[in-house]
């Protein structure tokens, strides 16, 4: 069973997006997807736009929804 660590580092930052490549001036994320495959080395990321997090996160039917609600925003770990 896999499982994923995103979470919000800054509330207003100035970055370049890791997923994406735009440049924001917005809440920036972090996100890590873990696995249990072997000698499967995990994606790690530190600078995430709030579209790109929601979207690893939730997918593509739900992640819209989710970010109105910021439940990632709140939230230290998932
Ligand atoms: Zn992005």
């Amino acid at each position: 069973m896999d499982y994923n660590v995103a979470k919000m580092v800054s509330h207003l930052a100035s970055f370049t997006c890791q997923i994406c490549y735009k440049p924001r001036y917005n809440k920036m994320y972090e996100y890590q997807a873990y696995s249990y495959v072997p000698r499967y080395k995990p994606e790690y990321f530190t600078k995430i736009c709030g579209d790109c997090i929601y979207k690893a996160v939730f997918g593509g039917n739900l992640w819209k929804k989710k970010k109105k609600e910021g439940v990632l925003d709140e939230m230290l770990a998932l």
